[in-house]
């Protein structure tokens, strides 16, 4: 299926129950990984039983030491005569590690082999599945791993997060020797988009929760109303609560547009005809991974957070189901790389190591909206100019200070992607409005809404980037050097 499509269809699931969708998110994971670095024997054997759901899959790479780096960790893979490995180490956080949904589960294992270099070049991956393949595909012994515990989490309670020790188990290699990173990379980028997805799903879920009960719901009277009946007002009438909703469905759409033009790019990027298409594409959606997974989580908590205002005490209390949509969205800024992680890798690795050359194509592409277009003038030609120009800057300080100051870039990094972000979140609304405009004479309530909210976004939202602007130009070496013994 079209990542375009597939992404779409994934956001529904997630907003349904992120807990129960990292199931299939997970097998889906494990599915790229071994059809990207397996070998054909491999493929025929794993594939089909995980497409299927018969099999599922789960991603093994951290350790109780090793989270975000992974060079430390102590997995050992021990080659026996037979071309196998005996695995032995512990994993832990590892999302569906044990479950009876399926009838196998299929483990890929980050570890070492004994003469392995320290670090991450000296990682390799395996599979090792839970019951060893017996002929014809059919299930063999038990393999030796099992599940040591599962985590008391605060939320996505609907998936089973495990400690899993493997005691000699069975693997077989997966890719090349020492290239595990490089093989489990292929699958992490899809993996972030999808993460950034998820956070979709949430908030759109929670702010559908907030906008009926906002409806439904009667306290106090606003200064004005059309039409009065009862003794209050729903408290949709007060422009506080109208606020907050218009905040959420301009990100929740806003972001959903963005994580659709960035799964766009990575059908380009694989079944593109043109290579210099297909060049274009992975360049801009290297640049993209990073903030539609961390921008998207940010604002989901931001966002799942308000929906529960809105519902005032009520949005507290389990039974109003507003606060799963909180506690399930804080895990997604922190795994499948920590936020900070994610923005260090856009403006350390997206634009600093290319002097601002992949983050300069983002903003062309945006800049060129910004010009008059066939069916007239822009509406927001010129904050989306202003922004843009902002960006440059800030990108230009960001080069020139990391120079200088090696803690630069990582004092910079989270609010540097929350500014890219609102410039690709501008773009978006721009591009909506647009099409809006050009259907206006429809008077469809749909093209109403995305005006609106476009107006909405542009005055109340994106003027967050003077405040970024102001924060990233500010100097961080009287705190980000030396022993911060005053802490
Ligand atoms: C519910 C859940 C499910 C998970 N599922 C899986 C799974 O299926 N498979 C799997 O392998 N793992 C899984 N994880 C683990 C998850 O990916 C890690 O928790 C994550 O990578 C962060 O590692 P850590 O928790 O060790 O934090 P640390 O790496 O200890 O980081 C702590 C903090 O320090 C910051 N930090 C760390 N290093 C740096 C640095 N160099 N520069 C700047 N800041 C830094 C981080 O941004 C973070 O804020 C899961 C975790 C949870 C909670």
């Amino acid at each position: 299926m079209p990542s375009v499509l597939d992404n779409a269809l994934y956001e529904m699931f997630c907003g349904a129950n992120m807990g129960w969708a990292a199931y299939p998110g997970m097998s889906h994971a494990a599915y790229t990984c071994i059809a990207s670095s397996g070998d054909a024997e491999q493929q025929a054997l794993y594939l089909p039983r995980i497409a299927s759901g018969e099999w599922a899959g789960t991603m093994c790479l951290t350790e109780p030491h090793a989270g975000t780096d992974l060079g430390l960790l102590r997995t050992r893979a021990q080659p026996r005569a037979d071309g196998s490995y005996a695995v032995t180490g512990t994993k832990i956080f590892i999302s569906g590690g044990e479950q009876d949904l399926t009838d196998n589960i299929v483990h890929l294992v980050l570890a070492r082999l004994p003469d392995a270099p320290p670090g991450v070049k000296g990682i390799s991956l395996f599979i090792v599945p839970k019951f060893l393949p017996a002929a014809e595909g059919g299930l063999g012994e038990r393999n030796a791993l099992a599940c040591g515990s599962i985590e008391h989490k605060m939320g996505i309670h609907g998936n089973a997060t495990c400690t899993m020790n493997f005691d000699g188990a069975t693997g077989w290699l997966l890719g090349e020797v020492n290239r595990g990173l490089a093989a489990m990379f292929v699958m992490m980028n899809h993996a972030r988009i999808v993460v950034g997805v998820n956070a979709i799903g949430l908030m759109d879920a929670a702010y559908q929760k907030a906008l009926g009960y906002a409806r439904d719901r009667t306290q106090g009277r606003a200064p004005t109303m059309a039409a009065r009946s009862g003794p209050a007002d729903p408290i949709l009438a007060h422009a506080d609560v109208r606020r907050t909703l218009l905040t959420q469905k301009a990100y929740v759409e806003g972001t959903r547009a963005f994580a659709l033009w960035a799964s766009q790019l990575a059908d380009v990027q694989h079944r593109g005809a043109d290579p210099k298409e297909r060049e274009r594409a992975a360049t801009l959606l290297a640049l993209a991974t990073p903030i539609v997974k961390a921008f998207s989580s940010e604002l989901a908590v931001e966002c799942t957070s308000m929906a529960m205002q809105v519902f005032g005490g009520h949005g507290f209390i389990a039974d109003n189901g507003v606060e799963q949509h909180l506690r399930d969205a804080r895990i997604i800024p922190l795994y499948e790389g920590a936020n900070g992680i994610q923005a260090m890798d856009l403006l350390g690795r997206k634009v600093l190591a290319d002097g601002g050359a992949g983050l300069g194509l983002f903003l062309d592409a945006v800049e060129q909206f910004a010009q008059p277009q066939d069916d007239g003038p822009c509406e927001f030609a010129e904050p989306l100019s202003d922004v843009v120009a902002l960006a440059r800057r800030a990108a230009r300080e960001q080069i020139e200070r990391a120079a200088l100051d090696p803690h630069a870039a990582g004092a910079a990094a989270i609010p540097f992607l929350r500014l890219i972000g609102h410039v690709a979140l501008a773009w978006m609304w721009a591009r909506m409005a647009a099409v809006a405009q050009a259907r206006r004479a429809s008077d469809d309530p749909h093209y109403r809404a995305k005006l609106a909210t476009a107006r909405f976004y542009f005055e109340r939202l994106l003027p967050e980037t003077q405040s970024l602007a102001v924060v990233l130009a500010a100097d961080a070496s009287d705190w980000t050097a030396g022993e911060l013994d005053w802490l």
